[in-house]
C-alpha cells in the first residue's frame, strides 16, 4: 500500500495523525504529511480509518 496527502486539500484538522501517527505527521502549521510513502502492512487499516475520516478526502491510498 501507498499512501499520499494532497497539500492543497489538506486543512489541518489532524485526524490522520492521531489515527495513524506511524504514517502521518504535523508540520509546523498542523497540516498533515506523509513520513513513508510505502505503509508497512500493520499500519494499513489505521491509514484506511485515516483516510475514511478525512474531512478534506485529501488522503489518496493506492493498493499495491
Ligand atoms: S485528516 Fe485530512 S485535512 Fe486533517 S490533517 Fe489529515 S489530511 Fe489534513
Amino acid at each position: 500500500m501507498k499512501v499520499r496527502v494532497d497539500a492543497s486539500l489538506c486543512t489541518g484538522h489532524g485526524r490522520c495523525y492521531e489515527i495513524a501517527p506511524s504514517v502521518f505527521r504535523d508540520d509546523d502549521h498542523g497540516h498533515s504529511y506523509v513520513d513513508r510513502a510505502d505503509v508497512p502492512s500493520q499500519a494499513e487499516e489505521k491509514v484506511r480509518r485515516a483516510a475514511k475520516n478525512c474531512p478534506e478526502e485529501a488522503i489518496s491510498i493506492d493498493d499495491d
